[in-house]
């Protein structure tokens, strides 16, 4: 017999506005911490919905948010998918081509943007790419000069009544959106139905997931435009939690400031952040770290020196893996019963190092390239396929990419992995041209169109390479045309590509080269040129490649 009613998000918001309408909500904006109460959270996120009802907006509208991590933000988390609208986060890092692509795309009816991010947004705005958009508000109590009309969200709210009368929305209804630009070619756009939402907070919330309880207090450094800031928004108003949001670019200092006055004792974020805080507290920064619990580590991996750290520190580290496409947990690194006691400290380590076990509610296998599933040896490897109820089937309007990605109803992920007896996953490889730096994706196709569009290149192959602080960073192969100075190509195709990219996609060095090595096909063969300067130091920062599995 079917239940009652379907699986979406207004039960969790009830549940937190019934059960725990004192706990806190904190938030560091640009006006300072600001704190209130589920009772509070509730009122406001009612009021926005009320707003939004006005404004003409409601079931099947897609919304965007272009903002940092504060309570606003946390307020269109369930203000706009309890009204039957889908929640669209926009990541503000793009190069605003991007931005200008996913806009159009989504064809966004309302954009909430913060204020120090509209500088930014107005820089990316054109006519065309935001006709859709009929409403812009900027999340705070006053709006700053901008080329579209906007209204501050203080304003946008207020004087609207407390209390909503949420409709029943369908399971199968869209709740939240997000681009991904982890492959190549333009962003991908992934929908959340209210079901998958529903599915990916009740299996995060298990201990084999992160394991969220009613007396944690919860930080989200991992921006809520990535993901829905891993879903913890969500879950922790399941399980009725505190929320600390940190707000617009924190640095190291507001972090420690955070966990130490608000008692935080749940954190996530890139490996690149909790670097920032090791290196704080190295520099003789006394940080008190006797409430934190767990720092969960993903976007990129969690390197062992970093467990062992903080290990060190009394804080348990949980390594996760997951994608935009699965809303996106799909692993956690746990020790499974047992383990600890028959594993030695660094065969521990070992294990919470790879990505781990796939998460109650999803299944995995891995194929090799003849189409074989490869056995669980921690040995042979292949790409990794997932499926279950938190997994997209598709992209937003890319029938092309679908026939790609998928496969019946698995996602194949792109990564390349191993399983060991125990049914560890762990990434071994990335079969994606894609390099990521500091949690964010740099597509290196489009840095290679790029610099070859100037006319001293001949050819142009951008490989990433392991950084210590940044994961991967850029560096481009150039071969110049005859004749051309390389010195001064280089230093031309700096300023080309600063002007038409964010600075972090800037490649670290231009190393010259007489030629590309190609596939027997022709194509260029970056696995070879990566083998050939395995062993140099290409930039600062850079660590040893980690020995991959042989190729056969
Ligand atoms: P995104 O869609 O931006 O979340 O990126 C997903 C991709 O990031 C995965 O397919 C992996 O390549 C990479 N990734 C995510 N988490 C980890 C991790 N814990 N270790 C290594 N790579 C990761």
């Amino acid at each position: 017999m079917p239940g009652g009613t379907d699986q979406t998000l207004r039960p969790f918001l009830w549940r937190a506005e019934n059960l725990y309408p004192d706990t806190e909500i904190v938030s560091r904006t640009h006006e300072g911490i600001e704190r209130y109460t589920y009772e509070e959270y509730s009122d406001r996120t009612a009021q926005l919905a009320h707003a939004l009802t006005d404004a003409g907006m409601g079931e099947g509208d897609r919304i965007a948010t272009f903002c940092w991590n504060h309570h606003r933000h946390f307020e269109t988390y369930f203000g706009i998918p309890t009204l039957g609208a889908q929640l669209h986060t926009i990541n503000p890092l793009l190069p605003d081509e991007h931005i200008q692509f996913i806009v159009e795309n989504a064809a966004d009816k309302a954009i909430f943007v913060d204020p120090s991010l509209a500088e930014k947004l107005a820089g990316a705005y054109d006519a065309d790419s935001f006709d859709s958009v009929e409403q812009f508000v900027i999340m705070g109590d006053s709006v700053p000069d901008l080329p579209f009309d906007a209204v501050a969200y203080e304003s946008f709210i207020e004087g609207h009544d407390t209390e909503y009368d949420w409709p029943v929305v369908d399971e199968d209804q869209p709740a939240g959106m997000c681009y991904t630009s982890g492959t190549t070619g333009k962003p991908k756009g992934v929908e959340y139905t209210q079901q998958m939402l529903w599915g990916h907070t009740m299996a995060t919330m298990t201990p084999m997931g992160l394991g969220i309880e009613d007396d944690d207090v919860v930080m989200p450094v991992v921006p809520m435009f990535h993901v829905n800031a891993w879903g913890m928004p969500f879950s922790t108003t399941a399980a009725g939690a505190k929320h600390v949001y940190p707000g617009p670019s924190p640095e190291p200092e507001d972090l420690a400031q955070l966990i130490e006055e608000e008692g935080v004792t749940i954190t996530a974020g890139v490996p690149t952040v909790w670097l920032g805080l090791q290196e704080y507290m190295q520099a003789g920064n006394d940080v008190d770290l006797s409430e934190l619990e767990t720092v969960i580590i993903g976007g990129s991996a969690a390197p062992k020196a970093m467990i062992e750290w903080f290990d060190g520190h009394g804080v348990s580290v949980t390594h996760a893996w997951g994608m935009t496409e699965m809303a996106p947990i799909g692993s956690v690194a746990h020790l499974k019963s047992g383990l600890a006691e028959e594993l030695t400290y660094e065969e521990q380590i070992d294990r919470r190092a790879k990505q781990g076990l796939i998460v109650p509610g999803l299944e995995f296998k891995v194929i090799d390239d003849d189409g074989n599933e490869v056995p669980w040896n921690g040995e042979d490897f292949g790409e990794l396929y997932v499926r279950g109820p938190w997994v997209t089937q598709e992209y937003f309007e890319r029938p092309e990419a679908n026939e790609n990605d998928f496969e019946g109803n698995w996602l194949k992920t792109g990564d390349v992995v191993t399983v060991d007896e125990d049914g560890y996953i762990k990434i071994v490889d990335r079969a994606k041209d894609v390099i990521k730096s500091g949690g964010e994706w740099i597509s290196s196709l489009e840095l290679e169109n790029a610099i070859m569009a100037n006319d001293h290149v001949a050819e142009a192959a951008v490989v990433g390479v392991p950084h210590e602080r940044w994961q991967e960073r850029p560096v481009a192969f150039i071969v110049p045309t005859e004749g051309a100075d390389p010195d001064a190509l280089a230093e031309e195709l700096r300023e080309q590509i600063s002007e038409d990219y964010p600075k972090w996609w800037l490649p670290d060095d231009f190393i010259q080269i007489d030629e590309v090595p190609k596939t027997a096909t022709g194509k260029f063969s970056k696995k070879d040129l990566r083998e050939e300067y395995a062993d140099e130091d290409l930039v600062e920062g850079q660590v040893p490649e980690e020995a991959a599995p042989d190729e056969e």
